[in-house]
């Protein structure tokens, strides 16, 4: 029997505000759809945060046994920095800068983003649509909300009637906010708007001469607005209705409410059944932001360049760390918590590691059932992280027992024990036993073992630039050296 049969998996739903039962449209199968990156510039890891959280939802769905098609969307098309509604587009606006094609931006910073999510050990989406790919699907929805007498035309431009949609829809259902705070700030050129209310919204803006990235449409040539895309392709990939649309907080007012009102007009049906926002990511207690110096890349955490954090951490650390938090809640990065989280985590995968070692004895000391129980009772609870991590510890605590022989484990209780915790620790969380990476190639731990000895000798003699050629070359070759209290320790991507 799947394991989603046995499981009360209970939802928080950013819409109703209340956890609910997850009930999938189809039964055994989950659509899931997260607004994805815009490439116009390196992954940041405040996004990161919010990809990673739905990578353990999508794994833990895979391990209840569901099918899942998980959507995941590039936005390459580029959307207006000012609200999607006037101004230069950013991927443009990045390409003139450096002069080159929009398409070489984006091309640069999607596989920039797909990088870090392999370091990161992330399960690709199943499906990664493109905007770029879809301007006949947006085109086409444009003129159904036109044909509903909820968009209009001027000057080339098309926006959706948001005052027009709420005579019968319920525009800022999903953000609280009102119909008359709901406005959409748009840079007013010369005093003049094209807009009939501020609450409108753009669906297609005519290119000016400066935009290099534009298509031909019935109204003009130009690019579609950004709500649109989300709409289109969770529609075209998932149907009218399905089961769960994630994001970060920040994209509930606009994008996801404009998201909702395109839908709903086209379809007449609620799109998604269940709401899902990550919070927001501080680093060192403070907004992250590129002009104050608080900022700091993926994988720059991973390779310890930056002035931010103290060293280098491992892309499983990192991961453990945000697992930690709950994905409501505010996340705190900081060199101190991932230290902390560092030594949890080398605790646990020292455990795991020591399983194989465990040999069953006569009885069982520790109730495995419960413990179990446990662990699915935290995930099916919104996919409460911390709370299994804890369970995850008593299972540690566990094992250190055994091997001080104060605790024992039955042949069957042992053979559940170490699949439950195989499975929570590798398959669910993602985490990584960086610990036998190595053991692959016995001969490859000898060599950069010798390395770091030789660098450790070179830093003795005061020689940082072989230090550093020796640090530098491994990593360009995909092991990392990691700097830390007990000696030097690496990794291998
Ligand atoms: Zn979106």
């Amino acid at each position: 029997m799947e394991l989603y049969k046995e499981n009360q998996l209970k939802i928080y739903n950013s819409l109703t505000k209340t956890k609910e039962l997850f009930k999938p449209v189809t039964e055994g199968r989950v659509g899931m759809y997260v607004c994805g990156p815009t490439v116009y510039s390196n992954a940041h890891l405040g996004n990161v945060r919010t990809f990673m959280f739905f990578d353990v939802v999508y794994r833990y769905m895979l391990h209840l046994g569901y099918k899942v098609r998980y959507v995941r969307n590039i936005t390459d098309a580029g959307h207006l920095e000012n609200d999607a509604d006037a101004g230069e587009d950013r991927i443009s606006k990045r390409a003139r800068l450096e002069e080159i094609e929009p398409m070489e931006v984006v091309q640069r910073y999607t596989v920039d983003f797909h990088d870090v999510l392999k370091n990161y050990n992330f399960l690709p989406p199943s499906i990664e649509p493109t905007a770029t790919g879809h301007i006949v699907e947006q085109i086409e929805m444009i003129k159904e909300i036109m044909d509903k007498g909820l968009a209009y035309e001027v000057n080339g431009s098309v926006y959706f009637d948001v005052l027009k949609y709420n005579e019968t829809g319920n525009y800022g259902i999903l953000s609280g906010r009102k119909i008359e705070d709901a406005i959409h700030n748009t840079r007013v050129l010369d005093g003049q708007s094209d807009k009939k209310n501020p609450q409108d919204f753009a669906l297609w803006k005519k290119a000016d001469e400066r935009h290099i990235m534009r298509w031909p449409s019935p109204w003009s040539d130009g690019f579609p607005g950004w709500h649109l895309e989300c709409s289109v392709m969770s529609t075209k990939y998932l149907g009218e209705q399905f089961d769960i649309h994630g994001g970060g907080m920040d994209l509930k007012f606009p994008h996801h409410e404009c998201e909702i009102a395109q839908s709903q007009t086209c379809s007449g049906v609620t799109p998604v059944n269940y709401w899902m926002h990550t919070n927001m990511l501080l680093l060192n207690s403070q907004k992250m932001a590129k002009s104050t110096g608080n900022y700091i890349l993926p994988n720059e955490i991973l390779s310890g360049e930056n002035e931010v954090l103290p060293k280098a951490f491992s892309a499983s650390v990192v991961r453990f760390f945000n697992m930690q938090a709950n994905y409501r809640s505010i996340l705190d990065f900081s060199g101190e918590a991932l230290e902390a989280s560092e030594k949890g985590h080398a605790k646990l995968i020292e455990a795991v590691n020591f399983l194989d070692k465990i040999e069953a004895g006569k009885t069982s000391t520790f109730s495995v059932e419960k413990w179990k129980k446990d662990c699915y009772a935290a995930m099916n609870d919104d996919f409460n992280t911390p709370v299994l991590i804890s369970h995850l510890f008593e299972a540690v605590k566990t094992i250190n027992q055994i091997k001080e022989e104060k605790a024992s484990l039955s042949a069957d209780d042992l053979a559940d024990f170490k699949t439950t915790l195989n499975a929570f620790v590798f398959d669910v969380l993602g985490l990584m036993n960086e610990s036998s990476e190595g053991n692959n190639s016995d001969k490859l731990s000898g060599v950069v073992e010798m390395l770091i000895q030789m660098r450790k000798q070179a830093r003795e003699d005061k020689n940082w630039a072989l230090s550093d050629e020796i640090r530098d070359k491994l990593l360009a070759l995909g092991i990392q050296l990691k700097d830390g209290r007990e000696g030097t320790s690496f990794s291998i991507n």
